[in-house]
């Protein structure tokens, strides 16, 4: 049998006593390590993080917790290897792949690592300006945000095991609140990894950062008032977490990052072959095929003037076609696998239902499998799917297939693109192509509402955009509506989740002394 991986909980590395799930190569089919919670002590778990981490980190300062951060940056750019190969093995990425999951995790650390300086040496943050509630100014209102006194718990995607944990530690510790994370038990592993060699680095006050591998049973029930949880996944488990009394009865304050049928849109008025044209084609091909198309950002929805739909199915399925699928060690793959069995599974079937309402522009099938066993490895080859009836075709608008899929979806006019974006019902994010500065401006303040981010490319924007599907820690990651109405990043917004706001009221000599 293949090693369990041990929890770390209540300041100690522990063992499930249950036999554990497996977590496998997608690629070549073998078992690669277990996981395994059962029986843990999570109530004294949580304690001691809330207790012992929890006022530890409170009595550094900002720039201290900074410190902290960019030391964890060390520890983990010194195991970097050892990440790429767990990322190979256990989510079956192309190098580039788990760049972005790990060095994106490792830039978003350093990121707020930075920001920490910003903030000083301080232990809470002042809110606005002080107003009068008196004659005089005699006695004022000031509100100010402090650390929550609770624990984050982190219940993460499996797409993201590295980003996922770091994108959501580095504002919760820098806020100092202490951190346990739950990951996606399918690819659990590198989160593991990763907790273990920044525990064992001694870098972090005891309790600070806790890891729960495998089964998600008991962690709500384990939450009090004033700890917080931030959950990534699908919106059905997503429903499940906001039902639970922690959330609904105890008023945990809970974030949620779910699901989204993001768009590309080129604005009106560009023809093929123009620079945004092919902007467009770009960017839809590399967000078709980064990741295997799990990222929760990434491309569904294409939107193109009906005029070019031919021309824009043509270009993309011509770069698709040099999308060489496989085994992620071989040096000519481009695009590896999904993450196992069951999501492979999840987008062939949810292909099959997209179909019935699009044609195949272009067909995953024909990408044979380089240097893999197609009855083994979970690879399917990128799919691009069209449709003439944009309006009648409700599944493209409303299905996520979580795999290499995208829709090339014509329309009338600039109103009928908008409607049919809105149609997502609130996305993470919406990219724009064109050469209209104004027209760019105006389509993305129009989009604003439904989107967490709009990413415009105009020709200026074009070679130095940062990519219509990576989060960057600067700006806000989440979306309203069937996204999960949450908001992560925005770089210092991110840290409101992990504080509360309180409104002092007081006479000015007192509050000139906060
Ligand atoms: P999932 O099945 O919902 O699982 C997400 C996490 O929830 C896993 O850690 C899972 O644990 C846990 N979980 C499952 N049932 C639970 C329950 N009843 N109570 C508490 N936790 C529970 O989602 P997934 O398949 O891992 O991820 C794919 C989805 O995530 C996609 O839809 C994608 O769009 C979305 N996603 C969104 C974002 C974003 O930032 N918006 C980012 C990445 C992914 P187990 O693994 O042990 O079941």
């Amino acid at each position: 049998m293949s090693d369990l991986l041990l929890n770390h909980l209540g300041g100690r590395w522990v063992a499930g006593t249950g036999s554990g799930s497996a977590l496998a190569d997608p690629v070549l089919g073998n078992e690669l390590v277990r996981v395994d919670a059962t029986g843990l002590d999570l109530a004294g778990g949580f304690t001691f993080a809330r207790e012992q981490g929890g006022a530890a980190l409170r009595a550094l300062t900002y720039r201290q917790r900074g410190e902290l951060l960019g030391a964890i940056v060390k520890v983990l750019q010194s195991h970097r290897d050892t990440y790429y190969e767990i990322a190979t093995a256990n989510s079956g990425t192309v190098k580039n792949d788990s760049a972005v999951d790990i060095d994106g995790a490792i830039y978003t650390l350093g990121t707020y690592a930075t920001w920490g300086s910003v903030l000083g040496d301080r232990r809470s943050l002042v809110d606005g300006e002080a107003v009068p509630l008196a004659k005089d100014g005699a006695f004022q209102s000031q509100h100010v945000q402090v650390p929550v006194r609770g624990l984050a718990l982190f219940i993460n995607a499996f797409n993201f095991p590295a980003w996922g944990l770091w994108e959501k530690a580095a504002p919760a510790l820098l806020s100092g609140v202490p951190v346990v994370v739950k990951p996606a038990t399918a690819t659990a592993w590198l989160t593991q990894r990763m907790v273990k060699d920044v525990v064992d680095a001694g870098v972090l006050p005891a309790g600070a950062l806790s890891v729960v591998c495998g089964s998600s049973a008991g962690l709500l029930d384990a939450l009090q008032p004033f700890d917080v949880l931030s959950f990534t996944g699908s919106a059905d488990t997503a429903a499940t977490i906001r039902r639970h009394p922690a959330v609904a009865e105890r008023s945990v304050r809970v974030n949620i990052e779910a699901d989204s049928i993001n768009s590309a849109l080129l604005l009106p008025g560009e023809a093929a072959g123009t620079p945004a044209f092919d902007a467009l084609v770009k960017e839809v091909v590399r967000e078709m095929t980064v990741k295997s198309g799990q990222k929760c950002t990434a491309i569904r929805r294409v939107f193109v003037p009906v005029a070019l739909y031919e021309a824009a199915a043509e270009a993309i399925s011509a770069r698709l076609t040099k999308t060489t699928v496989g085994n992620p060690r071989n040096e000519s793959v481009r695009m590896g696998a999904l993450v196992n069995r069951a999501q492979m599974a999840s987008v062939l079937e949810g292909l099959s239902y997209l179909k019935q309402q699009t044609e195949v522009l272009h067909d995953g099938a024909v990408h044979a499998l380089v240097d893999a066993d197609a009855a083994v490895a979970c690879c399917v080859g990128p799919t691009l799917l069209g449709t003439k009836s944009p309006d009648a075709a409700n599944r493209v608008h409303e299905t996520e297939v979580f795999g290499p899929v995208a829709t090339l979806v014509p329309y009338r006019d600039a109103e009928h693109a908008l409607q049919l974006i809105r149609r997502g019902e609130g996305s993470l994010v919406a990219s724009l192509y064109g050469s209209d500065d104004a027209a760019l401006a105006r389509t993305a303040l129009e989009l604003a509402d439904s989107h967490g981010r709009v990413h415009v490319i105009s020709p200026e924007a074009a070679a130095v955009h940062s990519g219509h599907g990576n989060v960057m820690p600067q700006s806000l990651h989440g979306g309203p509506g069937r996204a999960g109405g949450g908001e992560e990043l925005g770089g210092l917004r991110a840290l409101n989740f992990y504080h509360r706001r309180a409104a002092l009221q007081a006479a000015p000599a007192v509050l000139q002394k906060l």
